[in-house]
């Protein structure tokens, strides 16, 4: 029998809980001259955060069951009786990243089954619990490696063979991890079982931080959490420019061909052209050769990233960024792209009833809810307040009293998908 909780006991029960888990994860994977984590999927420090989230889960009476990509899952409930509704999101991190993006959408999943409990709210359908895998891609390059692995997205071999910065391969770094690699691969199972997605996470902008007006708003509690509508088109370029490797003293300056001339250009032009289309494009990797302070540069590689609301003008951007380096004899690479992902209309309308003073907002990062929504699971997220705005750094944030406002609307949430009069319209879609 399905029951509301009462805000009050949510408030006490949960709150509590989210602080104590809170706490404990602090430390973990953190930096101390950074500040920042570096939380890189299969190494030591996520093997100490994959033991806390199956400690945390055992200690809630959940088996925790791993899948063909190592994601964690808890249920509560058998998930094969029929598709049941998943939240929670990922505990790795970009290189000193902060320490929101990711654990608070896992850690507000576990105080959610606290507060549910604590209303006496027994979910009609299975409820799960995800920690996501190696959702940055930090380690091997390819972001939400374990959501595209069990969707068949990522194919396996190539996945095996992805290295990390020294060399290691993911089947290595299974091995190490006391897995084996054979068995890494799509897994239908455990997509099967997932009826539902809804992926809490920090807001990665200021748009519920500005009021209408545009000034700073931290203090209305309508604006502390968002439900999602999309992820921007994204997309990763590689672009390589051709020069001639000369000594940086004694070559004059009408005899050199410097490959970071054309960078400069390309750089300059990434701005300018993201500006008129109304989008963002970004070089934030470079590799130079040969790399010799006294050297003139003999080639360059460098990465552009480009998204926006808008796919034309997203291509635009990167057609004019192309040009521009084709004028420098540059060559220009797709090496990813990822059009628009609408989450669920029928489940974020639904959302919208369930918590009606939350905003709608779409974002420009991608996540895992992104590649199950393209994969046909019907997915939704919601985003809790980022003061700074800032992501992928420590300088990362949400006020305490918005994480515990993200814990409220997550239990609300799940209060009415885990109801079976309301799931039942959805499950026969499905
Ligand atoms: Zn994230």
């Amino acid at each position: 029998m399905t029951t509301r909780p009462t805000t009050s006991t949510t408030s006490t029960t949960s709150t509590t809980s989210f602080d104590r888990m809170w706490g404990d994860l602090a430390p973990l994977g953190r930096d101390g001259g950074t500040g920042g984590y570096r939380r890189y999927a299969w190494t030591r420090t996520d093997h100490d955060l994959r033991e806390w989230f199956a400690g945390e889960c055992a200690a809630r009476g959940l088996d925790v069951v791993e899948d063909r990509a190592g994601n964690q899952w808890a249920w509560w409930g058998d998930p094969d009786s029929t598709p049941g509704v998943v939240i929670g999101s990922h505990l790795d991190s970009v290189p000193d990243g902060g320490a929101f993006d990711g654990p608070l959408g896992v850690v507000s999943a576990l105080a959610t089954v606290d507060a549910l409990r604590a209303a006496g709210v027994e979910p009609d359908v299975p409820l799960g619990v995800v920690n996501f895998v190696d959702e940055e891609g930090a380690r091997f390059g390819i972001a939400c490696a374990g959501s595209r692995i069990i969707t068949g997205v990522l194919d396996a071999d190539r996945a095996r063979a992805l290295t990390d910065a020294d060399g290691v391969t993911m089947a290595e770094a299974w091995q190490r991890a006391g897995r084996d690699p054979a068995g890494l691969g799509r897994d239908d199972e455990t997509v099967r079982r997932i009826g539902t997605f809804v992926e809490l996470h920090v807001e990665q902008g200021k748009a519920l931080a500005l009021a209408p007006d545009g000034t700073d708003d931290l203090d209305d509690p309508a604006r502390a959490v968002a439900i999602g509508t999309d992820i921007w088109p994204h997309g990763r370029w590689r672009i390589d420019l051709p020069g001639e490797a000369n000594h940086a003293g004694t070559t004059r300056i009408e005899d050199r061909h410097d490959a970071m001339i054309g960078l400069a250009g390309v750089v300059q032009a990434a701005r300018a052209y993201a500006v008129a289309q109304g989008c963002v494009a970004t070089v934030g990797k470079v590799v130079v050769e040969p790399g010799g302070v006294n050297a003139i540069p003999s080639h360059v590689t460098a990465w552009l990233d480009a998204r926006g609301r808008d796919e034309d003008a997203v291509r635009a951007t990167v057609d004019a960024v192309t040009a521009e380096a084709g004028a420098h004899g540059a060559t220009t690479t797709l090496e990813s792209w990822t059009p628009t992902t609408t989450f669920d209309a029928g489940l974020v309308d639904r959302l919208h009833g369930i918590l009606p003073d939350a905003p709608l907002l779409g974002t420009g990062a991608g996540h895992d809810a992104g590649v199950l929504a393209t994969h046909g699971v019907p997915s939704a997220m919601l985003f809790v307040r980022n003061p700074t705005g800032i992501s992928h750094s420590p300088a990362e944030s949400a006020e305490a009293t918005d994480c515990h406002h993200g814990v409220t609307a997550l239990t609300a949430v799940v209060t009415e998908l885990c109801s079976r009069k309301d799931l039942d319209p959805m499950g026969d879609a499905r």
